[in-house]
């Protein structure tokens, strides 16, 4: 084979330029990258010598390589390596939709401004193009003779020929930029300098890190014997587990660059949570809560590197789900087991016993620190609840992993003021006589505060929460309650009123009948028959005319559309108008009515009562043609 050029696929393109053009300071992070890569093929290595005898993981390890005159860098280790299968696959293309998509919508100028984004998805390899102008990679797979060499300048294409390796693995060596090209970045030709940057990014990778000791070859006269020897090597990072140190010895430093080591996250976490499990097993586990949500959290091809899992130091998974229930898949940590035979499978993962205490330590730690962080360090809390708070109320949807626990940590905005409220600072707040937590979703914030829903509510000074996340509309149908107090739709059928607005009147006693109205309501029955399923009093309006409830036991509007969205055919539910039997337009329409009910103007005010009920809570009309010249028609009329 002689040497063969191929094309980057359009989103590295994207990315290496965005990388080589990149005013990121902290250029300093490929290395851990590169070293990062080196662990994970040991790693593999490491795991599938566990079965496949053929395979040899012997003193394992990584060298970072320093050539002063020829200014380059190399990071190699002896780990699985790849096949020139792998090496255009993995050094070419960017698999994941989700990052591609991420990608396509950075510019330039956002990677320039705010050049974390970048670091928010594992790019790990092309990150060398930060500090080199060109790369080349030279692997070998464990259990194969042939060896490859990938070459390329960050420009849109790379190169792949023949080439010669000893032994299995990897080496990657970088041609650094001209020396001050760039300011903040150090000079990677000198050791020392290389040195500091493992040690304080890589510090506990479980691998000995080696670097050859600079020394002068040629003796002098005055040399001591081991002067002459040949260069030795050292080795530079400590490799302790950080999780099995104890927590005095390690300093908050050192936790948050090993966070960023495994999240490859490029900023601090939030808060951290340590757990040990002692008794019929042993574990211990060190988790993170990071501080932002990762751009692909709500997508199925999300790369869930959550929780690392090892089995006495041995890496074995970093995407165990077992561990983790889905709506804490934004959680980092790392969780080593004493007890769990090495060769373990996702079949044993799944019903192990073991697993299965861990992960309900698991839950249960990060909510309590979740808990924590409400209650002591609410600002903060309420930035991670921005971030993650459509997540973590996926906890209270129906299923095996549903927890109760998790309506301690909701926080929702409330007819109460611009604050977020908790629930337990809600039911402090009730009204005597309030049985009932009243809230109302919408997917926009703004029109939830315009409702005329609300109108009742405000009227007798009651609370209401709002909820704007699509996944409200299914935690909330499900009948929730805390504290002993339902949480009830104001939208619904089932909202009991305590206390009597300012009026002699009494709260849920149906309005005085008239029977001018009740004979409206009859006629809006038919007239209106193909748009609801009945016509009402209502009790819950003082300024608006009409609105429309969802009847007891009917699917919410939201639900509908979010079932609709997720693509399951559902047939739509007719909702019920409710009139305002004190408002004029409503008493006008029941004289009208009474003097013909045939009069056409009935219908279409029905019409008119209908469509704004319908707008004002934010719905679309379904012809909203005609609706505007109803409107028009009744100016004319004017
Ligand atoms: P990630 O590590 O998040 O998968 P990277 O861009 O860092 O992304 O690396 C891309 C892929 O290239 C890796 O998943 C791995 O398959 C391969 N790779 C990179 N470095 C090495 C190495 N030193 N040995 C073996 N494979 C490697
Ligand atoms: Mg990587």
């Amino acid at each position: 084979m002689t040497t063969e050029k191929h094309e980057f696929q359009a989103e590295t393109k994207r990315l290496l330029d965005l990388m080589i053009h990149s005013l990121y300071s902290n250029k300093e992070i490929f290395l851990r990258e590169l070293i990062s890569n080196a662990s994970d093929a040991l790693d593999k290595l490491r795991y599938q010598a566990l079965t496949d005898t053929s395979l040899a993981a012997e003193d394992q390890h990584i060298r970072l390589t320093v050539d002063k005159a020829a200014r380059t860098l190399t990071v190699s280790d002896n780990g699985i390596g790849m096949t020139r299968a792998e090496m255009i696959q993995n050094l070419g293309t960017i698999a994941r939709s989700g990052t591609k998509e991420f990608l396509e919508s950075l510019t330039k100028s956002d990677a320039a401004s705010r050049p974390e984004l970048i670091g928010q998805f594992g790019v790990g390899f092309y990150a060398s193009f930060l500090v080199a102008d060109k790369v080349e990679v030279v692997s070998r797979r464990a259990g194969s003779e042939e060896a490859f060499l990938w070459s390329s300048g960050g420009d849109g294409t790379f190169t792949l020929g023949e080439a010669t390796r000893a032994e299995q693995g990897t080496s990657v060596t970088l041609h650094l930029k001209p020396e001050n090209d760039d300011e903040g970045v150090a000079d990677l030709t000198q050791p020392w300098q290389v040195e500091r940057i493992v040690r304080k990014y890589s510090d506990f990778v479980a691998y000995p890190i080696r670097m050859r000791e600079d020394r002068p070859l040629v003796a002098s006269a005055d040399a001591k014997p081991e002067d002459t020897a040949p260069p030795e090597d050292r080795v530079i990072n400590s490799m302790k587990a950080i999780w099995m140190r104890a927590k005095s010895e390690v300093s908050d430093d050192e936790y948050n660059q090993f966070y960023k080591h495994i999240s490859h996250d490029w900023s601090d976490p939030v808060a951290r949570v340590a757990f040990s499990i002692e008794g019929n097993f042993e574990a211990k586990g060190l988790l993170f809560i990071p501080g932002k949500a990762p751009f692909d959290l709500f997508r199925s091809d999300m790369k869930r590197k959550g929780v690392h899992l090892y089995i006495k130091r041995v890496f074995i998974k970093d995407d165990c789900e077992e561990l983790v229930p889905h709506y804490l898949r934004f959680i980092k940590g790392v969780v080593d087991a004493e007890d769990l035979p090495l060769n373990v499978s996702r079949e044993i993962l799944q019903q192990n016993g073991q697993v299965r205490v861990i992960r309900k330590q698991i839950v249960k730690k990060v909510l309590e620190q979740l808990g924590a962080l409400a209650s002591n360090e609410r600002e903060t809390y309420e930035e991670l609840w921005a971030e993650f708070g459509a997540v973590l109320k996926e906890g209270l949807l129906y299923s095996p992993d549903k927890n109760e626990k998790v309506l301690d940590l909701v926080l929702a905005p409330s007819t109460q003021g611009e604050k977020l409220t908790t629930l337990a600072e809600y039911v402090g707040r009730m009204k005597e006589g309030q049985k009932q937590i009243y809230f109302l979703t919408n997917a926009s914030l703004e029109l939830a505060r315009q409702s005329p829903h609300l109108e009742a509510f405000k009227a007798r000074g009651l609370e209401v929460l709002f909820f704007t996340d699509h996944v409200d509309a299914l935690w909330l149908s499900q009948n929730e309650t805390f504290q002993e107090h339902r949480l009830v739709a104001i939208d619904g059928a089932d909202v009991e009123l305590p206390i009597a607005s300012g009026s002699a009147e009494s709260e849920n006693e149906a309005p005085a009948a008239d029977p001018e109205i009740d004979a409206l309501l009859v006629t809006l029955r038919v007239s209106l028959q193909e748009e609801v399923k009945d016509v009402r009093s209502s009790s819950r309006l003082t300024d608006s005319p009409a609105c429309l409830i969802t009847d007891k036991g009917d699917m919410t509007p939201q639900m509908e559309k979010l079932l609709r969205v997720s693509g399951q055919p559902v047939p739509k539910t007719k909702r019920v108008l409710e009139l305002n039997p004190k408002h004029p337009a409503v008493q006008k329409l029941a004289k009208l009515a009474s003097a013909n009910k045939d009069d056409p103007r009935v219908s279409s005010n029905a019409q008119l009562l209908y469509g704004q009920a319908l707008l004002s809570e934010g719905g679309q009309l379904s012809n909203p043609a005609a609706f505007a010249k109803l409107v028009a028609d009744l100016m004319v009329a004017a």
